[in-house]
């Protein structure tokens, strides 16, 4: 949603003979401007099939492709003659549900939802032959940008590289012919290879794990769990952490979900951690938030507020919190128990009588001027965060051990920030320790990064911290990050390389299991 400032700007851009691509939905002021037809807020459920693609209109847009965007909703608009349909909304069983996507006038397109990017090269042709409607010679700008990039890279590389210099040949050639298309990719492609090209590439170890991290409790939109292990399985993955449960697991995913997802991955050779969200409760719904508010169990930030998090002193959230574990461990075959959300949600909390009284403890003797003086720069800013870093160690410790008591061989592991220095004073995860004493089998830090290079960098860190990574699942933030499937294949041999114990993907969706695994996963 625009500004009106933002849409004056527009407006007087399209007066002057600008051309504009809108997205979604936006002010009348422009639709009046552009002679757009109004359009339906539909929802994707309320289709036969839900929406999967958008297909350009034969011959409309040269160098278009189809590509995939699973929206959940759109502007339903019926094109009543005056404007060009340039692309459709195809649903998951392929068909053409002869709802615009994209709409043409004079003066600028219409996309009638927001872009999702989930199959980035072949929606970017697509946008760029729509743009090239209107500004004539955009391809040829965006190959010839990419060539530059690609010669700059290849003779900065300083080792001459086979593959990457063909490639680099290839686009050259296709420019001179005026196949700009054809020139890009080449030149994509070289680029690829030349970051390849840095990297030493180590065979994956014996029994490495290749594991998801699934935020559905119901698996892939539009597939049950039977479907999703099986997807998984075929590209390669042995483990799946689907986020199930929390302070007050929801009966329908104990009783129907997790039993799906338990037999789903049995039956397809996967190993299941359950994926435990443990102190914060921002998700839980709101009758259950206000329980544990009404009850006196959240945590207090600095201005004596309650926010959604349990705070970790008290003992009735303690033994909640080790009772699902030894529940949940108890009832249901589970290879493991997946910690989340295991710390604090930052150094501005809990300052609620129960800490100030079990840290005055701590420390034997009574804090005057509480909480300011246990704030940074203060006299009790360094035993406050050595105090808030042992009631996560500890918490750790006793779920843990519930979980362990009720089944003998569980392997327990958590969801760590990156940086074990800023994690211990910032949210109180001391996780090298925790790794040091052995409470945990293996710890996951998100170490999510745009680049190899950046990511690796990560991995030597902690592999100095932790002296090896054995029992170190990485995080790769393929969804956060927007990795590409390069990208992608390059941070898990940085795991390799590193000798860690296999990697975890944040997070498993459609374009992770359409687009990003097929093909590239040893098995
Ligand atoms: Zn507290």
């Amino acid at each position: 949603a625009a500004s009106a400032g933002q849409n004056n700007a527009v407006l007087s851009c399209l007066k002057r003979g600008s051309k504009v691509g809108l997205f979604y939905a936006h002010s009348p002021m422009l639709t009046a401007a552009m002679e757009l037809p109004a359009g339906k807020f539909l929802k994707s459920t309320a289709l036969p099939q839900p929406l999967a693609a958008i297909q350009p209109e034969a011959g409309l847009l040269p160098g278009s492709r189809a590509f995939r965007q699973q929206s959940g909703a759109f502007l339903a608009v019926q094109n009543r003659g005056r404007l060009k349909t340039t692309a459709w909304w195809m649903d998951s069983a392929g068909r053409n549900t002869r709802w615009p996507a994209i709409l043409e006038a004079d003066n600028g397109f219409w996309f009638t939802h927001v872009f999702l990017n989930q199959d980035r090269e072949n929606a970017f042709c697509t946008l760029l032959a729509q743009m090239e409607r209107f500004l004539p010679g955009l391809s040829r700008a965006a190959a010839a940008t990419a060539l530059n990039r690609a010669r700059f890279a290849y003779h900065n590389h300083g080792r001459t590289a086979g593959p990457a210099a063909a490639a680099l040949e290839q686009a050259e050639k296709a420019y001179r012919q005026q196949l700009f298309g054809p020139s890009r990719e080449a030149a994509e492609s070289c680029l690829s290879l030349l970051r390849d090209a840095d990297i030493p590439r180590t065979p994956p170890r014996q029994n490495e794990v290749r594991a998801v991290w699934s935020r559905s409790t119901s698996g892939l939109p539009g597939q049950d769990w039977f479907q999703t292990a099986r997807t998984l399985a075929a590209n390669g993955g042995n483990a799946l952490f689907p986020n199930m449960i929390n302070a007050w697991p929801e009966e329908q995913v104990l009783q129907k979900q997790l039993p799906a997802c338990l037999a789903a991955a049995r039956d397809n050779g996967l190993a299941l951690h359950l994926w435990f969200s443990c102190l914060g409760v921002a998700d839980l719904p709101p009758a259950k938030r206000k329980w544990f508010a009404e009850n006196n169990l959240l945590q207090i930030n600095d201005s004596g507020v309650a926010i959604p998090w349990l705070c970790p002193t008290r003992p009735y959230n303690r033994q909640l919190l080790a009772s699902i574990a030894a529940k949940v461990a108890k009832a249901y075959p589970i290879a493991g128990l997946h910690l989340d959300l295991i710390r604090y949600p930052g150094s501005q909390s809990c300052f609620c009588p129960e800490c100030r009284k079990a840290f005055e403890k701590y420390l034997g003797r009574s804090v005057h001027g509480f909480p300011g003086m246990v704030l940074p720069g203060n006299p009790y800013s360094s035993p406050w965060q050595e105090f808030r870093c042992r009631q996560i160690t500890s918490l750790v410790q006793e779920i843990a051990r519930a979980a362990r008591t009720a089944r003998p061989g569980i392997l327990l592991s958590a969801a760590v920030y990156p940086d074990w220095q800023s994690a211990r004073s910032s949210v109180g995860q001391d996780w090298v320790n925790w790794q040091k004493q052995l409470l945990l089998d293996f710890v996951c830090p998100m170490n999510y990064r745009a680049t190899a290079s950046l990511f690796a960098g990560d991995l030597a860190r902690q592999k100095q911290q932790l002296g090896h990574l054995n029992a170190l699942l990485p995080g790769i933030g393929v969804s956060s990050e927007r990795l590409s499937k390069d990208e992608l294949a390059r941070q898990i041999q940085c795991c390799r390389n590193a000798g860690a114990m296999g990697f975890i993907l944040f997070e498993y969706t459609p374009r992770e299991a359409c687009d990003l695994l097929p093909g590239l996963l040893q098995k």
